[in-house]
């Protein structure tokens, strides 16, 4: 039998608010930091790659130590997932208390092949299309803003037509998620893959003799991730999202902490994970502010030869579009020698966060390209998509008649 609710419980609850309410789209981000950077060796363009890939190095280092923590404190696609599964303790009577062992083990692989598939995709310049993307879906419903925390996005209606697919898969893994605890994220998260990967040689482990265990199991059956741990006298696997749920419910008190083969105390996951909720909270802040600077001097490429095509008139066009939350985003292109060699922003109301990450990585292609047909920033669509149109609208100006 569980004890009652425990403290370090109620503190994880605390810590999956927190990052629910400021960091929603950390998961991305970590995420996208990868496209970053392969983006960036893709295109030979690394000016921006050292503050986009900031979260993700910083997650993967912490994890590397303290193994899946931002899963089990962090993560506000995980935080839902928990937050149905608990509804459906409530409402469902009969639930599957455990998946089949051979069955959880075989179906885990599946985040693994998610993951090369993307990475493979990505490799070759293509995106998910944004919509069958659940992120996206989930990022246009939960869409608090780092730096206007009151500011909410609730655009249902774009969200349940124009990213019908994402939305459908996004609401399937949550129902699934009643079912199963952590559905997603056992088998589907790519991101979750990379943390199992980088936290197999963890630091930071939970250590239990299995000769004092006896035949209860009580710890196997409690796993939020399937774990079978009565197979084990330390836990070694990368899936552990550091929950504590077999510490507290060992009534024999044999499940313990260790860091670095010594005594450690429950609370070091949720330390580590207030940590860096604040170093990112601050360190974010700092990165936008960079990245708004960056993105307010003119990017101008030299393009060598006349071109033949005389397709614009040259000279300095402004356009708009509209991005993230409705923003209106209004763009300068300058065209010279029939070729787009600049863009800057003019104004934009969109959101700082996923604006300044589109930018710089949207306007380079653009210019590379020579054509608005680029690649979206995953995570930034709205913003991404804003800039495109301001773009467009701006060399619609210069077309020749
Ligand atoms: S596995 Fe993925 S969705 Fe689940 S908590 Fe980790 S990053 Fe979030
Ligand atoms: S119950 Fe224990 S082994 Fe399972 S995920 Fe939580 S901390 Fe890790």
């Amino acid at each position: 039998m569980e004890k009652k609710v425990n403290k370090y419980t109620v503190i994880k609850v605390v810590c999956q608010i927190i990052s629910l309410i400021l960091i929603p789209g950390l998961f991305v981000d970590s995420f996208n930091g990868i496209k970053a950077f392969i983006d960036a060796i893709r295109l030979g363009d690394y000016a921006s790659l050292p503050l986009t890939l900031l979260p993700t190095v910083l997650l993967i280092v912490v994890s590397a130590i303290f193994g899946r923590f931002f899963c089990g404190y962090m993560c506000s696609f995980g935080a839902i997932q928990d937050f149905f599964h608990y509804l459906g303790s409530k409402i469902f009577k009969h639930r599957i208390k455990r998946m089949p062992e051979k069955v959880d083990h075989y179906i885990k692989y599946l985040k693994y092949v998610v993951l090369v598939t993307i990475l493979i995709m990505w490799c070759f310049g293509v995106s998910l299309p944004e919509f069958m993307d659940p992120w996206t879906a989930f990022g246009s419903i939960i869409a608090w803003n780092i730096t206007s925390p009151t500011t909410v996005s609730l655009d249902l209606a774009y969200t349940f037509t124009n990213l019908w697919l994402g939305t459908s898969i996004m609401l399937l893994i949550f129902i699934f998620s009643i079912f199963v605890d952590r559905f997603f994220c056992r088998y589907l998260c790519p991101m979750g893959a990379i943390f199992t990967l980088v936290s197999k040689f963890r630091l930071f482990k939970i250590k239990k003799d299995r000769e004092v265990c006896g035949a209860c199991r009580l710890c196997t059956s409690t796993c939020k991730m399937g774990i079978p741990l009565y197979q084990y006298d330390e836990v070694n696997s990368g899936e552990c999202i550091d929950c504590m749920k077999c510490v507290h419910v060992c009534v024999k008190d044999n499940a313990k902490c260790e860091l670095v083969n010594k005594s450690a105390p429950e609370a070091i996951a949720a330390i580590a994970a207030a940590v860096t909720i604040g170093l990112y909270y601050v360190g974010n802040l700092s990165v936008n502010t960079i990245l708004t600077n960056q993105n307010n001097i003119t990017e101008v490429v030299e393009i060598g030869s006349t071109s033949t095509i005389n397709k614009y008139i040259d000279g300095t066009y402004t356009g708009s579009g509209t991005g993230y939350h409705n923003a209106t985003t209004t763009v300068s292109v300058t065209i010279s020698n029939d070729k787009i060699t600049s863009i800057t922003t003019v104004s934009t109301g969109d959101v700082a966060q996923y604006y300044n990450r589109a930018f710089s990585t949207i306007t380079s292609e653009i210019i590379s390209s020579q054509s608005t047909s680029v690649n979206k920033v995953s995570g930034a669509t709205f913003s991404s998509n804003g800039i495109i149109s301001a773009v467009n609208d701006a060399l619609s100006q210069a077309l020749r008649s």
